[in-house]
């Protein structure tokens, strides 16, 4: 099927941070926007570690792309897989089941993220999932609960150690939040819920390859966030390399060359991102932009490819000095791609002489527990950056993702479900289910080729051969 526009045609891909914000810039502009996504979903990666550790709910996190932007009339909404992108013909190409579609650009915003990278050891993701979707962030909700109960039935007292060790791998933002909320877990809701294990007594590693905790935000941060991990007890292992993964445990190569195991059925990889493989797609095909070693596109200054002044690559698929890939690069990369094309519209665009996209630095933060967090705020004017860690900063945290989240109602609930488990123990996500565990592996075994949609089309196909 082909779609022809009449207006100025917008396709936008992805539907995270820098696809939702393209396709709302475009709300008053007199032009038709195709959005196409392989998830249905606006997914608030920020909040996964939350998911995985059963404060909240996916949907609080992921509401449907569709519904948010219902209103908004001249945005079409498609769910497909983008396989395809041809710089020459303008089109875009995506996939949904066996329907294949061919949808034309005058303009078209690339924002389709990055992945986990697992740095040439793809096999580890068997035995040590990420966390970058629902899906993953469920799984491991299924896999640190489900290694309580498993310890609470072993018999044999190194394999209940074993199931008690959880490893997170990485100590960048996602590791640390993760890793202090697998300890509050144990500590705070779980405890005095077993009788044969006591869940505050389990072992909670955090580590690195890196010499610090955070590295990002620098030494006196980084230290501040490890003293008050530490003091949940979470174990830091630093200048710590992963050398292998396996169902046991993972070995683990230390700064003076000797290897060491670690025996531990919970495992969590959030140690590296690789860009989706659309950059390299566009790249190839454009007057000579390059990726960099993790596949994002060196874009040039106007967020654009060499040859194509109405190709924009934002956010996590874009590699421009000094922006980080969190949410802001890729919102603010899609405000300045929709603004260009705005001014387009009304003539006033020149491609040889466009204004150079800026960042606006707006700092970063890390929560460490409940009521801890730090934070890292540039000065206005100055090269100094303000950082503070403590209450203030778990503040200003949690008003901050408030006002990010999409969704009046996803923002209150979330606000309710805060309170309830910040002051008290409970958490309100504890269910998990078989098919959060293995689901993954089953579908892997289904999958003839990459991506999640392949493998709904061929368990599509097996219920349709069941009834013929
Ligand atoms: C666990 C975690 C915690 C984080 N915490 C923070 C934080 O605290 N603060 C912060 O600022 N940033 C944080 N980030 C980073 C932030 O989430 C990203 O920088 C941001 O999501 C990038 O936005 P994006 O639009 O480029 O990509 P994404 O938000 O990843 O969206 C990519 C979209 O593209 C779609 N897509 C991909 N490939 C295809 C394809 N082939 N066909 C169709 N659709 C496709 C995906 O379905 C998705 O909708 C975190 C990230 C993670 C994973």
């Amino acid at each position: 099927m082909t779609t022809v526009a009449e207006r100025h045609h917008v396709v936008i891909i992805g539907s995270g941070f820098g696809g939702l914000k393209a396709a709302r810039s475009l709300k008053h502009a007199d032009v038709d926007v195709t959005l196409i996504s392989r998830t249905t979903t606006h997914l608030f990666q920020p909040l996964l570690y939350q998911v995985a550790t059963g404060i909240l709910s996916e949907g609080e996190i992921a509401p449907t792309t569709r519904l948010v932007l219902r209103d908004q009339k001249n945005v079409r909404v498609r769910l497909g897989e983008v396989e395809g992108i041809d710089l020459q013909a303008k089109t875009v190409t995506s996939k949904l089941m066996s329907q294949e579609t061919v949808t034309p650009y005058d303009s078209l915003i690339v924002a389709a993220g990055a992945q986990q990278s697992y740095f040439g050891n793809d096999h580890f993701a068997t035995f040590a999932p990420g966390m970058k979707t629902i899906d993953d962030a469920l799984e491991l909700r299924g896999r640190i609960l489900g290694a309580f109960e498993a310890a609470e039935v072993v018999t044999d007292h190194a394999e209940r150690e074993r199931r008690l060790t959880f490893v997170v791998v990485g100590a960048g933002p996602t590791g640390v939040e993760l890793a202090g909320q697998i300890a509050e877990l144990a500590e705070r809701t779980l405890a005095g819920a077993f009788r044969t294990i006591r869940p505050e007594d389990c072992r909670v590693i955090l580590l690195d390859a890196a010499p610090a905790v955070l590295p990002p935000m620098g030494r006196k941060l980084g230290l501040k966030a490890q003293k008050r991990l530490e003091r949940l007890g979470v174990e830091i292992q630093l200048n710590a390399m992963v050398t292998n993964v396996d169902y046991m445990g993972i070995t683990v190569k230390d700064k003076d060359g000797s290897e060491r195991r670690i025996d531990c059925a919970c495992k969590v990889w959030s140690a590296g991102v690789q860009a989706s493989p659309l950059g390299k797609l566009i790249a190839e095909q454009s007057d000579g932009s390059q990726i960099d070693r993790a596949g994002r596109v060196v874009v040039e200054p106007d967020l654009t490819v060499k040859g194509h002044p109405y190709v924009f690559v934002v956010g996590d698929l874009m590699a421009v000095p000094d922006v980080p890939g969190m949410a802001q690069g890729a919102i603010q990369g899609a405000t300045y791609a929709t603004d260009i094309i705005k001014r387009s519209l009304a003539g006033q665009d020149d491609p040889a002489n466009r204004e150079p996209f800026t960042y606006w630095d707006k700092g970063s933060m890390a929560t460490v527990s409940r009521f801890d967090a730090v934070a890292q705020v540039p000065i206005p004017k100055s090269s100094k950056k303000l950082e503070f860690g403590g209450p203030l900063a778990w503040l200003a945290w949690l008003v901050l993702h408030l006002v990010y989240l999409v969704g009046y109602k996803n923002r209150f609930t979330t606000l309710v479900t805060w309170f309830i488990t910040f002051l008290g123990r409970g958490r309100g996500q504890m269910a998990i289910t078989s098919q959060m565990i293995y689901a993954r592996t089953a579908m892997q075994a289904l999958q003839s080729r990459q991506g999640p949609l392949a493998a709904v089309e061929a368990a599509d196909k097996i219920e349709k051969d069941e009834s013929a």
